[in-house]
């Protein structure tokens, strides 16, 4: 039997290794963490998934959270300047999802996955894999593949300088996860995704989720350098940062204020702070002169504005297990690993693409004109919010001048 190796247990890591189980390969996992402690941990993402990868997850045996993770039914979009009238100058768009949108913390999901991965025969060790290491991994499977995220092992991979090269992150992160939020069902928007753009200062996300204690409130500050939402450096508490971020909802989305006023953390581990600097990097690396395949985030990683990390890390995992089981006995050589990538990347390097768009300042002119457009038809509100659960849409109608003076051509516009 083919053995397989696989460093890093997150969203990627342990799809694969549990898919690799389940086709009755032999799977080693190296993860940093054992589930008490990714569950008892600190928040790592708002990880929020849409229909195509939700199915994948479901498909694979891995959706164990169909009946307890909320669904959001739509998506608001809005659009202010604080220092205006929100009566007047606030523009918002509400529309519904046609598929389901989730978001189940990491922490539950994957110390849940990696229990299962060893209930199932594979082979968990618990270390920080180095370079040294990597090396004796290697040489012991027949396949490694690296899964590591944005950890230090990246950085094996070299940057492809073909896609836009990024020295510094685009935006400033926080994230708090929340209980106590007002849901008063006379504003069912409360159960949607929603996202308010204060062009000088950022965007605020907001997002319902299922935690380890139960359904949350989840709130991320996409901050622009030097902004108000530029204001995490010394790295608060999950309490004093959620009482910093329900100050900043006060002035930057007073509505939000009002459902969020007396929100508190979920938990200890209920707040993250950091920042993303996008890359694109070559998907082979050599450890002792043998050829490695990275994997998702350790290979292409973006701010995650658009919310497409863990569902591209779905799409890579399920990606690259079809290369795998394609491939039967032959060897897993540099020229198969390419290969592998490539079809992944088929479909990646567009939400990677779509992502790169949304963060140009300034704002391309075409998102613009949609945006603008969305606000007043709700048809073009309805497409712009559904093409998140598949971006490659986006570029005929979105990111191509011509296709946007077409499609809008149709509103009269
Ligand atoms: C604030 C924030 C919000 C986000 N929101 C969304 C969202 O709403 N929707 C979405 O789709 N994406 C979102 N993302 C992105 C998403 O979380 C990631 O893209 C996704 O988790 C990547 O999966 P991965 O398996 O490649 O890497 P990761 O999930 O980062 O997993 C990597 C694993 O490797 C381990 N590791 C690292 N180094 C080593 C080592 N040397 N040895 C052993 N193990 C190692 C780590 O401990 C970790 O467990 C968000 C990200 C952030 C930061």
């Amino acid at each position: 039997m083919r053995r397989i190796a696989i460093v890093g247990a997150g969203q990627a890591g342990l799809q694969l290794g549990l898919g690799l189980l389940a086709a009755g390969y032999e799977v080693t996992l190296v993860a940093e963490r054992r589930p008490d402690e990714v569950r008892g941990g600190r928040v790592t993402s708002t990880q929020l998934m849409f229909g195509p990868t939700l199915r994948v997850e479901r498909e694979a045996g891995l959706a164990l959270w169909d009946d307890t993770a909320p669904v959001m039914p739509g998506f608001e979009l809005g659009n202010w300047l604080p220092e205006s009238d929100p009566d007047t100058s606030l523009r918002r768009f509400t529309a519904s999802f046609d598929d389901e949108v989730r978001s189940v913390d990491q922490r539950v999901k994957l110390s849940a996955w990696l229990e299962l991965f060893e209930e199932r025969g594979g082979r968990a060790e618990y270390r920080s894999a180095g370079p040294a290491d990597l090396a004796a991994v290697a040489a012991a499977h027949d396949l490694t593949v690296l899964a590591t995220g944005r950890g230090e092992l990246s950085a094996l991979f070299e940057r492809d300088t073909s896609w836009p090269g990024y020295e510094r992150p685009l935006r400033h992160l926080a994230c708090f996860y929340l209980a106590g939020v007002d849901h008063d069902a006379s504003d069912p928007v409360t159960e949607h995704a929603r996202v308010t753009g204060v062009p000088p200062t950022g965007d605020l996300i907001v997002l319902r989720a299922l935690t380890v204690g139960g359904t949350c409130d989840i709130l991320l500050f996409e901050g622009k350098s030097g902004s108000a939402y530029d204001c995490w450096a010394d790295r608060p508490s999950a309490a004093d940062g959620t009482r910093r971020a329900v100050e900043l909802l006060r002035t930057y989305a007073p509505w939000e204020y009002e459902r969020f006023r007396d929100a508190e953390p979920t938990d200890p581990g209920a707040a993250l702070y950091g920042a993303v600097t996008p890359a694109v990097r070559h998907p082979v690396a050599h450890v002792d002169g043998r050829p490695v395949l990275g994997l998702a985030d350790a290979v292409a990683v973006h701010d995650p504005i658009t919310g497409q990390g863990s569902n591209n890390a779905a799409r890579a995992a399920a990606s690259y297990l079809a290369s795998i089981l394609k491939r039967g006995d032959l060897p897993f050589d540099e020229e198969w690993m390419r290969g592998a990538f490539d079809a992944y990347w088929e479909y990646g390097r567009h939400t990677h693409a779509f992502t790169d768009f949304m963060l140009r300042e300034p704002q391309p002119d075409e998102v613009v004109r949609i945006v603008t457009a969305a606000f007043e038809h709700p048809e073009i509100a309805h497409k712009f919010a559904n093409g998140y659960a598949d971006p490659p849409g986006y570029r005929d109608w979105l990111m191509d001048p011509a296709g946007v003076d077409a499609y809008l051509a149709g509103f009269g516009k």
